[in-house]
């Protein structure tokens, strides 16, 4: 879409993270890397093969379409698995090509078996059993119906999976809630194992339930924002920081580092007298004279026109100011403070420059949204490049 601004994935924040992660869940279990949202803004042509130099082997979409795009820069020796979304049209490309998938209701069980009839190969299936989130799964008093299908259909369907998935595992508030769901989730597994053995991988543990409850691990996680480098929410970081404190007054160093790193530049510097106003309409008038730059990132570029007077850039090593409204592909920004500031210096929009860091987690407490959704904004179009 545009060189005006580009994203660097460090290769070695990545490691950092991988590792972290693993040690967490310790040599028995697997790990999935979540890459839905176009991995969660990083971009799943950058990111997916990397991960897979970085020793991942085990890839979770959202949708066909990603798969589709996931398969297309993987080598073969990769799992990929289908969360959510496949048309019917799409489920003999998948089986085809070994793309494991998600069932959770009999309509698509039933589209699973007939596709792996036309295609005359086994389907992989991840049975998704309702715990207590409803949002998909199959209910308790299906499960007889389930099994028996799959033990009828034992030629063409193969279980790979028995999963659900919990109602917001990254507060303490859902704990009870998340209890009961680990309690009915051992009762679903169970019932499968009783009826079709126990040859399955049981899996429920997002990012959350990955770095605080041990328990929930069972043979696979499935962990998405903390591979990135961010905190499921700010209460999970104070969880593990209450359980994993520092000795005497050391100073807790997050073990998840930022995978992303936004920058643009300047591209034009100009002075602006008292009492002028700054862009558009009258939104910003100059107390004193100043230095605005001219950025070229604007909301066209993911960057939102809420943060119009409010966001910050990094300019020098100084958090400088958004004046002004947000333009479609531009935004103006303060450096009265950074005397030297001049067309072509290096801008930061989220990432650190010299001392001083933008986060996500800024951005967030502006926009009042999550670190998730401000990740999967960033716009597909950004050019991203793979740094060590
Ligand atoms: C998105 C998603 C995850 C990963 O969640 P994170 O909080 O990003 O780790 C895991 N499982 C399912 C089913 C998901 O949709």
């Amino acid at each position: 879409m545009n060189s005006s601004s580009c994203i660097d994935i460090s290769r070695k924040a990545l490691q950092k993270n991988l590792g972290f992660i693993r040690k967490r869940i310790g040599p028995g279990v697997r790990l999935s890397s979540v890459v839905k949202g176009n991995a969660y803004g990083h971009g799943i042509e950058h990111f997916v093969p990397l991960a897979e130099e970085c020793g991942v082997r085990h890839f979770s979409v959202f949708s066909a379409d990603e798969a589709y795009r996931a398969f297309g820069c993987l080598s073969g020796e990769s799992d990929i698995l289908i969360l959510g979304d496949i048309r019917d049209e799409q489920i003999e490309w998948a089986i085809e090509n070994d793309i494991a998938f998600y069932v959770f209701d009999r309509g698509r069980l039933r589209a699973a078996a007939e596709a792996a009839e036309r295609v005359g190969k086994k389907a992989r299936l991840h049975v998704e059993v309702e715990t207590g989130f409803h949002r998909t799964g199959f209910e308790p008093d299906e499960f007889e119906e389930t099994t028996a299908f799959l033990l009828d259909h034992g030629e063409r369907l193969r279980m790979e999976g028995l999963c659900t998935h919990l109602a917001g595992a990254e507060s303490t508030a859902n704990d009870f809630r998340i209890q009961k769901q680990q309690a009915s989730y051992g009762e679903a597994c169970d019932y499968f194992r009783a009826r079709l053995g126990a040859g399955f991988l049981r899996h429920v543990a997002c990012s959350a339930a990955t770095l605080l409850y041990r328990e929930a691990h069972f043979d696979l996680v499935r962990v998405g924002i903390a591979q990135y480098g961010y905190w499921p929410s700010e209460e999970t970081r104070m969880r593990y920081l209450m359980e994993h404190r520092p000795e005497g007054n050391k100073r807790f160093r997050s073990p998840l580092k930022r995978v992303l790193r936004w920058h643009s530049r300047i591209m034009s510097v100009k002075e602006v007298r008292e009492g002028d106003f700054v862009g558009y309409g009258n939104s910003y008038m100059a107390a004193r004279s100043m230095k605005v730059a001219a950025v070229p990132v604007g909301y066209f570029h993911g960057f939102s026109r809420s943060l119009s007077n409010l966001g910050h850039v990094l300019v020098q090593g100084k958090r400088s100011p958004v004046v002004g409204l947000v333009n479609m592909n531009m935004m103006l920004v303060d450096v009265t403070e950074c005397p030297r500031a001049e067309r072509g210096d290096e801008v930061v929009i989220i990432g650190s420059q010299g001392r001083s860091e933008i986060s996500v987690q800024s951005f967030i407490s502006l926009t009042r949204s999550v670190n998730y959704e401000t990740l999967v904004r960033i716009p597909a179009g950004v050019d991203r490049v793979v740094v060590e």
